[in-house]
């Protein structure tokens, strides 16, 4: 019988997080297990955006959090992540949405973070080529940016092996052991790996793996994908990540060329957005595209907590901004484990809210 103080399930940003925020706490009898290989689910899919713009102001204070980490991050794990912190610039074509990202820019100021609201002219000193016909104006934070999402998740895996933590790729969990409504271990294809706490950081299928043990973590995927140009449309190199807010249309640099995405599900949907904002856009190739899924909870936002089922701990549903969450879940995750004081607490992101029918919902979801 193998064992362990702990077993993580899933190696995405999450699930390297919490093994490595344990691992730095002194805690490295711990085994990932991870389907197929590390962050080959929605983490390397991602745009790799990190920001602090949300309606939800905890959201504000994960990325904050979160923040200190990707800035240090090569220090802390030797590994680099090419974080690029050169804004996000938000673009609003209405009223209710200018009156609405005012407030939560100014909720930002409060945090000490330097969000500035902008006219359209200003916008456009950012990023020249856009069309910002019907635009009544923008939000800019300098402190936000985007990084490699894989990355991260190999950064951590590698500095908590150093540690002397176990990760195991290829290897499935077929269902959580429990006795007694308390985790007793997890069964894959090899055997049974016999522990006392078991975090389920397995995106998309969180909600299956929760199912056979009665409890409820509601994740539903929704297919995104992200289009790669060879050329870059004459957007400059230090260029803010852009989002159209009205119809989700987002774009930054990538290298050479240009990543954009949208929540349309074919290119012809998202492609008459893209050329009115983005008119060089119509004339670079597209060299390749992916898709991945958003893991979507009901509210829009994470579920994160302690299950009512003793020793069995989960991170899901984050909605299409988990990645730049992952730094401050993984820490609060293994302080949780742990019994440690949280630095950050995030128990209001329990999946207990929607009991009774509660939630927190985030609009500011692209
Ligand atoms: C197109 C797109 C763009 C995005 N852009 C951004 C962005 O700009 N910024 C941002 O913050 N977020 C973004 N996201 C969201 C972000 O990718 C996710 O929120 C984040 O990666 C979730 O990480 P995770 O570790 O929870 O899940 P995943 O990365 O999905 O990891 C879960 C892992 O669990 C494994 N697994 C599943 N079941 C089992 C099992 N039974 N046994 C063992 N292993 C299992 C899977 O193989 C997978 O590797 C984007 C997502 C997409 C799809």
């Amino acid at each position: 019988m193998q064992t362990a103080d702990a077993v993580i399930i899933g190696g995405g940003c999450m699930g390297t997080s919490v093994l490595y925020h344990l691992a730095v706490r002194g805690c490295t009898d711990v085994v990932l297990l991870e389907a197929d290989a590390l962050a080959s689910g929605s983490t390397s899919k991602a745009a790799g955006g990190i920001r602090l713009q949300h309606a939800d102001e905890l959201n504000t204070r994960v990325t904050l959090r979160s923040l200190e980490e990707f800035t240090r991050f090569e220090e802390l794990t030797g590994t680099p992540i090419g974080f690029k912190q050169v804004g996000y610039l938000f673009i609003l074509d209405n009223d209710a949405d200018m009156a609405f990202f005012r407030a939560a820019s100014e909720q930002q100021q409060r945090l000490g973070i330097p969000t500035e609201v902008l006219g359209p002219e200003a916008a456009r000193e950012h990023v020249p080529g856009l069309d910002l016909t019907g635009v009544v104006g923008a939000t800019f934070c300098p402190l936000e940016g985007y990084a490699t999402p894989e990355a991260v998740a190999q950064g951590y895996a590698v500095a908590a092996r150093a540690l002397g933590s176990r990760i195991r790729v290829g290897e499935r969990v077929i269902r959580i052991l429990t006795e007694k409504d308390r985790v007793i271990g997890v069964e894959t294809a090899t055997g049974v790996i016999s522990t006392e706490v078991v975090v389920m950081a397995a995106g998309v299928n969180s909600t299956e793996l929760a199912a056979p043990l009665g409890f409820e973590l509601p994740v539903i995927g929704e297919a995104r994908t992200i289009y790669f140009t060879s050329e870059t449309a004459g957007v400059p190199d230090d260029a803010p990540l852009v989002i159209d807010f009205t119809s989700a249309f987002y774009f930054h640099r990538e290298g050479n060329g240009l990543i954009f995405a949208g929540p349309h599900r074919e290119l012809e949907d998202l492609s008459g957005r893209a050329t009115a904002r983005l008119p060089a856009i119509a004339d670079v190739p597209i060299e390749r595209s992916w898709w991945g899924f958003y893991e979507m909870s009901p509210d829009h936002n994470a579920m994160i907590g302690r299950a009512p089922i003793e020793g069995l701990f989960y991170a899901a549903g984050f909605s299409g901004h988990g990645f730049m969450q992952s730094p401050a879940v993984g820490e609060y995750l293994a302080e949780l484990v742990l019994g440690l004081k949280p630095t950050l607490d995030l128990s209001s992101f329990s999946a207990d809210r929607f009991a009774g029918g509660g939630s927190r919902r985030e609009h500011f979801i692209i």
